[in-house]
Order: structure tokens, then C-alpha cells, then sequence
């Protein structure tokens, strides 16, 4: 665990670089600041041991399946990859197809312009992600909300979609850095 103390009002955490790190309010006296410690590491703890036994995995066994590297790692072959679903699948009329910094989300789709974004995170892959994130905003196109209508729109290309909803909050889980506010 490492500590750093700032000087604001409030202490947080996060889990970075494979341990707990806090940022400890400096303002605070001393007895405070190590009631913050305490509940930031017990509250931190769960998610570093996930963290760890998800890294190990990954360390002895590889990737777990699915998590492979994608070829598509510009906005070129993203757009080819998008029109190949939508024209086998869909015929929806779409607007552009890019990656685009977001870190909320993994992708997004405008019902306005009909562009497509995809988080950066998925650049290159890993490939089953990508593919389950490019159909799930693609479905958009045709029902522009989470309904059932929508889920079968989206089971059309991609019938073990909910394998690939799991395996992305997993990864989710792992590529992320969790900040915690007290
Ligand atoms: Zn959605």
C-alpha cells in the first residue's frame, strides 16, 4: 500500500500498478487521517485481491478465451468492419464509424447524426469485445434503447451476446483503475 498526502479536503483511493494507493487529506489531524486509511484500505481491499487473482490468471494461462488481439485498430478498418455486420445483418442507415476517447463508456451511438463511437480502450482488441461493443451500437441504429427488441436486434450478429456482456464487465473490472471517494 502506498500513501501520499494532499493538501484538499477530502482523502481517496485507488487501486493502481497492482496495490492500494490513497491520497490522504494532509489538513487533517493525525488520528483522522489514519481513521481515512483504514476505512479506504478495508473498503479497497476486495477489489485489489480481484484484481490480483484476475492478473494471475492472465499471467499463467494467457488471456482467457476470447480476450485476443483485433487487427482493427484504426477507423478504416473499423468503418469496413462496421458495414460488413450492418449489411449482413441490419441494412441500417449509418452515419460515421471512429474511435473516440471515452472512458465511461465503451461505446456510444447518436440517433441525430447515426455515428458510431467506440471507447479507445478497445483499439486492437481484444477482438470478441470489440465485435460485441461494434454490433451492441450498431442495434442502436434500430432500437435506441435497451428493450427486448432491441436484445434480439443485437442477438442476430451476435447470439452469445450475454457471454460477451460477462467477459466485458470482467474486463472491465481488470483494465480499470477504481477511484474511491470518502
Ligand atoms: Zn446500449
Amino acid at each position: 500500500m502506498r500513501i501520499i498526502f494532499k493538501d484538499k479536503q477530502n482523502s481517496s483511493g485507488v487501486i493502481k500498478d497492482g496495490e492500494i494507493l490513497l491520497y490522504i487529506s494532509s489538513r487533517l489531524p493525525k488520528a483522522e487521517q489514519q481513521r481515512h486509511i483504514d476505512v479506504l484500505s478495508a473498503r479497497l481491499a476486495p477489489r485489489l485481491e480481484r484484481a490480483q487473482a484476475m492478473a494471475q490468471r492472465i499471467g499463467a494461462e494467457g488471456p482467457p478465451p476470447g480476450l485476443t488481439p483485433s487487427a482493427v485498430a484504426d477507423d478504416e478498418a473499423l468503418t469496413a468492419w462496421a458495414e460488413e455486420i450492418n449489411d449482413r445483418f441490419y441494412h441500417f442507415r449509418m452515419g460515421l464509424v471512429r474511435f473516440r476517447k471515452q472512458e465511461s463508456r465503451w461505446g456510444s451511438c447518436s440517433g441525430r447524426t447515426r455515428n458510431i463511437q467506440i471507447s479507445e480502450r478497445l483499439r486492437g482488441g481484444p477482438h470478441e469485445l470489440l465485435e460485441y461493443v461494434l454490433i451492441h451500437e450498431i442495434a442502436h441504429l434500430g432500437e435506441l434503447n435497451h428493450s427486448p427488441r432491441f436484445w434480439a436486434l443485437v442477438g442476430k450478429a451476435c447470439p452469445d451476446y450475454q457471454e460477451r456482456r460477462a467477459l466485458l464487465r470482467r474486463y472491465e473490472e481488470y483494465v480499470r483503475s477504481i477511484p474511491v471517494q470518502r
